[in-house]
């Protein structure tokens, strides 16, 4: 079948139902960016999809992977892959393979499939959606970093290990020494791993009859507060309930190293830890600095207001892989779902006027509202939005139900 496909496409026109040329869309990369694209066309064309558009998009993986929740898969048994057939319906096309290389004369992608095999895909319009990795971190620092499922898997069974060695002492050691992990890196899936490990290990603990006071998550940060985009008290106020839960941060506070439980700090400190787990944050999938486009200095893609890649008016690009900003004011977009779903939205109307030769002009804009929402433990949360200059933040269970909604909102559970 591919063979087929790939036969076709050397003279770059595909003919739909009753021999009409289609147009042909290729997203590269299903992750927020990709499905919320997909589905943004699926509205704007409806019923035309496999008709007078084709629309076709390639993964290296055959699933949609919920990054946003690696941090609870770390530790509790939830599933983050989700079938591409789900996204691929109503005449949407799916490859499974890994884009190498681009051909702008051509328009043509090199993309490898299964058993090394290559192929030509051609477009008429392409969307780079390639997304973020999560930044390596120098082996002899130590510790792990929660950068995909089985660094997941690992940073479970390292705190599976050290609760059972912890429930084996006896009652006066456990009173002397707390269960102590440490997590570095005080930025969303920072606070968020903090909160989740102290929520499970005092239920671990409570379980064999441990108060679960003994539980001490220590969380790194560099900065001199958490959330720094958000007013002081609002940082406060996380704090406490992150007090609430076990997990107490330590500002401006660099790590040097982790070697066997002892983590050791630039201000001279050291520290017993059982675990130390690292979240230093994203940056730009480097596959694209192969592909022969104009590049940032931190690597990512540059497009216009209306994320079209500069000089390449048949190549877009939106998410993490791009640095996309506010016609008004010029401030970039950070690398969050909330700020690629948006930018996938507006796209699709762009990609229907291209389309159908519609001289419309949509230019990016920043998302309108400050909001966080930030996960404290599957039963709590903490939500922050501010309105006409007021602050309003929401914290437990109905903050928890918020971050579950915009979880599900992200990869279009419905
Ligand atoms: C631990 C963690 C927690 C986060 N929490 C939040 C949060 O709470 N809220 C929030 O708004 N944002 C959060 N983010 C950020 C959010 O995940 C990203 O902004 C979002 O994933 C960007 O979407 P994207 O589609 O650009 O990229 P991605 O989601 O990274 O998707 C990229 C896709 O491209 C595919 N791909 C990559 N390379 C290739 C290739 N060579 N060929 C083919 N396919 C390829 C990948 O398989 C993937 O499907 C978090 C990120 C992390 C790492």
């Amino acid at each position: 079948m591919l063979k087929m496909m790939s036969q076709r496409r050397r003279c770059n026109r595909f003919k739909g139902k009753g021999g009409v040329m289609m147009k042909n869309i290729v997203i590269i990369g299903g992750g927020y960016a990709g499905i919320n694209l997909l589905e943004g066309l699926k509205k704007e064309f409806q019923g035309q999809i496999g008709k007078s558009v084709r629309v076709l998009l390639i993964d290296k993986n055959s699933y949609h992977f919920k990054k946003v929740l690696l941090v609870r898969a770390a530790i509790r048994d939830i599933n983050l892959k989700v079938p591409f057939s789900e996204y691929c319906q109503d005449g949407i096309e799916f490859i499974r393979g890994e884009a190498l290389t681009l051909n702008k004369r051509k328009q043509q992608l090199i993309i490898k499939v299964e058993n090394e095999k290559t192929i030509n895909v051609s477009y008429d319009y392409l969307v780079l959606a390639f997304g973020s990795i999560i930044r390596s971190i120098p082996e002899e620092i130590g510790g792990i970093t929660l950068k995909d499922g089985h660094s997941a898997l690992k940073i479970k069974e390292d705190l599976v290990a050290g609760m059972k060695s912890f429930q084996a002492l006896g009652k006066s050691e456990q009173d002397q020494r707390l269960f102590k992990i440490a997590v570095v890196g005080g930025g969303i899936a920072g606070i968020e791993t903090a909160a989740e490990i102290a929520v499970w290990s005092k239920e671990k603990l409570e379980e064999v009859g441990v108060q679960s006071s003994s539980v001490e998550v220590l969380l790194f940060d560099t900065k001199d507060r958490l959330l720094p985009d958000a007013p002081a008290k609002v940082s406060e106020k996380l704090i406490n309930q992150l007090n609430k839960h076990g997990v107490t941060v330590k500002h401006k506070t660099r790590v040097s190293y982790w070697k066997d439980g002892q983590l050791f700090t630039s201000d001279g400190q050291n520290y017993a830890v059982e675990t130390c787990i690292f979240n230093p944050g994203v940056e730009a999938n480097p596959v694209i600095q192969k592909l022969d486009l104009p590049l940032t200095e931190q690597h990512k893609i540059i497009v216009n207001h209306s994320y079209q890649v500069k000089n390449e008016p048949h190549i877009y690009s939106i998410g993490d892989c791009a640095l996309i900003v506010d016609h008004k004011n010029n401030q970039p977009d950070g690398m969050t779902c909330k700020e690629a779903i948006p930018q996938a939205t507006r796209l699709s109307k762009i990609l229907k006027a291209a389309i159908n030769g519609v001289p419309l002009v949509i230019l990016h804009e920043s998302y309108p509202v400050k909001f966080f929402c930030i996960s404290l433990g599957p039963n709590s949360g903490f939500m922050w939005t501010q309105k006409w200059g007021l602050d309003f933040t929401v914290t437990g269970k109905l903050g928890a139900r918020i971050r579950n909604y915009t979880w599900d909102l992200a990869s279009l559970h419905k």
